[in-house]
């Protein structure tokens, strides 16, 4: 029999995958000794079937059963009795995290019975009424599908009757009393009657399972897909059900309930970090609805609780060797642990604990870079706003501030409703999302702004982690601020006593500092990014070792040394050379200082673009070979000077030069207009009209008949790459030609360039024999005449699938491969790499069918498939055969892991993404043979 349901005692950290991240995660705490109420886990594979079949498999509800009498033993305590009765908790607990994107139930098992069992038990007849009316309306909307807000009107009303008669406004709900409680709850079941036509639940097993039900059914919500897919996360995963004895932190002031981390998940610092609320159940604290305490002022209400919060966060921490967060809930004076798992953080704090964790010895070099990554190297290199005077010699000055929930600088105009943040990123405007708290309906907007500005909530709020988890800026808990939704302003009070409130329309600009949490009125100036200048300029000249004004704080500069170190380690522990992608010698410079190991592949298309397009027509369209000649004479001086510039700004390191690889038509005169041209020039002159001199149109209908023989219907499978050189005779020669003669000039210089022969979209090994054999000889040519020594390797790259599957072959004729997995993933999946993304991509991510771009991330399974066949069989052929990749997939983190687990050499990518792939490849290296401690 499948078991599906596991006591807390029965799992751990390692099963995740069965029970969820938060499942595990309380096994694990119940494993260690720490504080956590008892409780159960139903497993993602429960979820998996249900959703399959629309119903739980029958086992489910049988070890439910068992599950929860075993629960009941052990606490002494039945669901749902008159005396002390056991309330639980359902909670949703994915694989991956997704923070307030499913469901939760609290207080599962009161009713009208063990309401006043729960009255006798807390002699607390206001929480117990108060925990009653917070089951209705949870599972009203959550089970029964009420909208939420016919609960909260309700309470609102309920408020507003309680202020009439006493005479005080406004009411709070912690003002309502136990009677106005009890009233309420019947008009909730009045709500539920009316709504749903049946009253609610009273048989607690019924509440559960219906509970159990309603989580599996919020893996599938909108917004959760959405947050999936933006994830990365697959769809199918489902989620576990954790069903945990309640414990309360709404019973008065000595009660509550808080989130922590072990170090400050925004820098990295070392330290304790975390958020309370007094008297306050659930989701309180992470709703961001009231503000928060600090963990100093959880010390000094209760001392006792704080020390054992601690002491489980420091266990914990050596536990799990890395930064982790818990939930918990003191419950009059007794501290319980609800949740914990390694924290996310943001991309500094990650570099930063990296590198603490292995000063404090817990962790080694090459496991902190399996706690780091490319994604968050890339996220660092974002502008961050310019400190000093702006160009009116004005200091920008903010206009409030709230809290740094998520770093870098974002400027846009404010937008108060996330519909609206959507709709203005599909007009290409740059929004900042402005609200008073964020809920999880809100991540479409979150997705669409520049910047997320929250008036209420912690660095714990659902905007501080939900922001952070996605890199993008925000600031929270900017309390100074009024956000009217409806009258579309945001008011900006003032501190000082007499100044008058800014108020700010929708549609003004401002500017949110993720890191400092402040706000300015209008657009600040953005600099680049400390990590992106130490990238360009070194650690020495940018955390001013060499005398220079460094001006680097104590945190920037250490996130500089960590970056630092953690790439070092990479670079030094990575098989996979990095190299560039580069067509000028600007770029290539630039490459170069952010570590590139050579041009992996400079195009050359771009250098036949403007002036010299009029020549490469005069070649492909010619129709004697003194023109084709000419025209090819004048090109070569052209060319050679491109290649000077690569050669020299590279110098000592590879340039593969691939020959050109033009779509035809890019370069040919536009076909319909030449066509109505003619045809308007023979129609005047029918009528003697005529207004083109007669050589004009005579070399207009040569042109157009050319174009006639030359037309493609489907012009990226048609006249490019090879095939190209070989319909036209002496284009590549005059290439290799220019390459080998300002390689020999710089060699008469002293230099040492290295260049190489690279040619495209291959796909019989006959074609490379051809186009080698010239090349071949143009060297020899140049070279012998120069009296220079110089070798030219000639390689490949492997583009079509008839290449990768004949790799055995077309090794025989070359030095190197360099995969194209542009044209390699557009050829295998048959999908036109300039048009899929937008008219067929978005439906295919909605339904399934694919999970990221496969012009992204490799698709391992087929044009991965065909990489490593041809690896493979290549290798067989000629074991020293030098293998890298080219296409945009060389700089994907996920790519390049796949490109170093498959045997490649090298991988060459633009120029930004080169740190990128050296911390990857490095990972790539440290990942497949970890000296782990664990
Ligand atoms: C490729 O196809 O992967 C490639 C690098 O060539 P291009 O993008 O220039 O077609
Ligand atoms: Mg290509």
């Amino acid at each position: 029999m499948t078991t599906y349901v596991y006591d807390f005692t029965q799992g751990d950290k390692d099963r995740a995958d069965l029970l969820g991240g938060k499942g595990a995660n309380l096994a694990e705490m119940t494993r260690l000794g720490l504080p956590v109420p008892p409780g159960f886990t139903i497993t993602t594979e429960a979820c998996r079937e249900y959703l399959a079949r629309g119903d739980e498999p029958g086992e489910l509800r049988v070890q439910v059963t068992t599950a929860l009498r075993h629960l009941e033993d052990k606490v002494g305590r039945r669901l749902g009795t008159r005396r002390d009765p056991l309330l639980v908790s359902v909670r949703s607990g994915a694989r991956f995290s997704m923070p307030g994107m499913m469901e939760t139930v609290l207080n599962v098992g009161l009713n009208d019975e063990s309401v006043q069992g729960l009255v006798e038990e807390s002699a607390d007849e206001r929480f117990a009424w108060d925990s009653y009316r917070r089951l209705i309306q949870m599972f009203g909307a959550t089970v029964l599908g009420i909208p939420a807000e016919v609960f909260s009107e309700a309470l609102d009303d309920a408020k507003a009757a309680h202020g009439r008669e006493s005479g005080r406004q406004p009411v709070a709900d912690v003002d309502l009393t136990a009677g106005d409680l009890r009233a309420l709850v019947s008009t909730y079941r009045g709500i539920v009657k009316d709504r749903t036509g049946s009253d609610f639940p009273q048989d607690p097993r019924e509440q559960l399972d219906l509970a159990i039900r309603a989580v599996f059914d919020s893996w599938n919500t909108d917004r959760a897909r959405l947050y999936r897919r933006r994830e990365r996360i697959p769809q199918d995963l489902g989620t576990a059900v954790n069903v945990v004895t309640m414990v309360f932190g709404n019973l008065g002031d000595t009660s509550g309930t808080g989130v922590a981390f072990t170090r400050d998940p925004a820098t990295g610092a070392a330290g304790a970090y975390g958020d309370y609320l007094q008297n306050a159940q659930g989701e309180d604290v992470v709703a961001g609805i009231r503000n928060t305490l600090s963990l100093d002022d959880l010390h000094r209400i209760d001392p006792l609780s704080h020390h054992q919060l601690l002491q489980a966060m420091r266990r914990l921490e050596t536990h799990y060797r890395d930064l982790c967060d818990v939930e918990f809930t003191v419950e009059r004076g007794h501290l319980w642990m609800l949740q914990t798992r390694v924290g996310k953080r943001t991309p500094a704090a990650a570099f930063r604990i990296a590198t603490a964790l292995v000063d404090e010895q817990l962790i080694t070099e090459d496991e902190a870079l399996q706690r780091v990554t490319g994604e968050q190297l890339a996220s660092l290199l974002f502008p961050q706003f310019a400190t000093g005077p702006s160009d009116d010699g004005a200091a920008p000055r903010a206009v409030t501030s709230g809290m740094a929930a998520s770093p870098g600088a974002a400027v846009g105009t404010v937008v108060l409703r996330s519909s609206e943040a959507v709709a203005a990123a599909e007009r290409g405007e740059h929004v900042i999302l402005v609200r008073r708290e964020t809920n999880p309906d809100d991540l479409g907007g979150m997705i669409a702004a520049q910047g997320i500005l929250t008036a209420r909530g912690g660095k714990t709020s659902h905007a501080a982690v939900v922001a952070r988890g996605m890199g993008r800026t925000c600031v929270v808990g900017a309390e100074d601020l009024d956000v009217d939704e409806d009258a579309g302003t945001v008011t900006v009070r003032s501190s000082a006593p007499d100044a008058s409130p800014t108020v700010l329309h929708a549609g003004d600009e401002i500017s949110i500092d993720g890191s400092t949490g402040e706000v300015f009125l209008g657009s600040v100036p953005v600099v680049p990014s400390p990590v992106e200048r130490y990238l360009e300029e070194g650690l020495d000249a940018v955390v001013g070792a060499d005398g220079s004004d460094g001006g680097l704080d104590e945190q920037t500069e250490s996130l500089l040394r960590s970056v630092d170190r953690l790439l070092r380690h990479a670079d030094a522990r990575r098989r996979l050379r990095v190299e560039a992608n580069a067509d000028v010698p600007d770029d290539a410079a630039r490459a170069r200082r952010l570590g590139a190991q050579g041009i992996g592949l400079a195009r050359t298309e771009h250098m036949f673009l403007g002036e010299r397009r009029a020549l490469v027509e005069q070649i492909v369209l010619a129709d004697d070979v003194t023109e084709r000649d000419i025209a090819l004479d004048r090109l070569l001086p052209l060319q050679r000077d491109d290649f000077r510039g690569l050669l020299e700004a590279m110098d000592g390191l590879p340039v593969t030069i691939r020959l050109l690889d033009p779509p035809l038509h890019e370069f040919l005169p536009d076909h319909t207009e030449l066509a109505v041209r003619v045809a308007v020039e023979r129609a005047r002159r029918e009528h003697g009209e005529g207004a083109l001199p007669d050589d004009e149109l005579a070399a207009d209908t040569t042109k157009l008949a050319a174009l006639e023989r030359l037309h493609e219907a489907n012009p990226m499978l048609g006249v490019r790459g090879v095939r190209l050189g070989l319909l036209v005779p002496g284009l590549f020669a005059m290439q290799v030609r220019a390459v080998v003669e300002a390689a020999v000039g710089l060699v008469r210089e002293g230099k040492d360039p290295r260049p190489e022969v690279m040619v495209p979209l291959v796909g019989s090994v006959r074609e490379l024999q051809i186009v080698r054999d010239e090349v071949e000889s143009v060297v020899r040519g140049v070279t012998e005449l120069a009296g220079v020594d110089l070798e030219v390797p000639v390689g490949t790259m492997i583009e079509l699938p008839r290449a990768a599957l004949t790799a055995h072959r077309i090794a025989t004729e070359a030095d190197f491969f360099s995969f194209g997995t542009n044209d390699l993933t557009q050829t295998t999946w048959g999908f036109s790499r300039d048009d899929v993304e937008r008219t067929l991509f978005s439906t295919y991510l909605d339904n399934g069918v694919l999970t990221i771009s496969p012009f992204e991330t490799i698709d391992a399974d087929g044009v991965g498939r065909l990489v490593r066949i041809a690896v493979e069989e290549a290798r067989a052929t000629k074991p020293g055969l030098e293998l890298g990749v080219c296409g945009e997939h060389g700089g994907d983190p996920e790519s390049i892991r796949f490109f170093h687990d498959v045997g490649l050499d090298y991988v060459s990518c633009s120029p930004f993404r080169v740190p990128v792939a050296r911390l990857e490849a490095g990972r790539a290296a440290t990942a497949a043979a970890p000296s782990s401690t664990r």
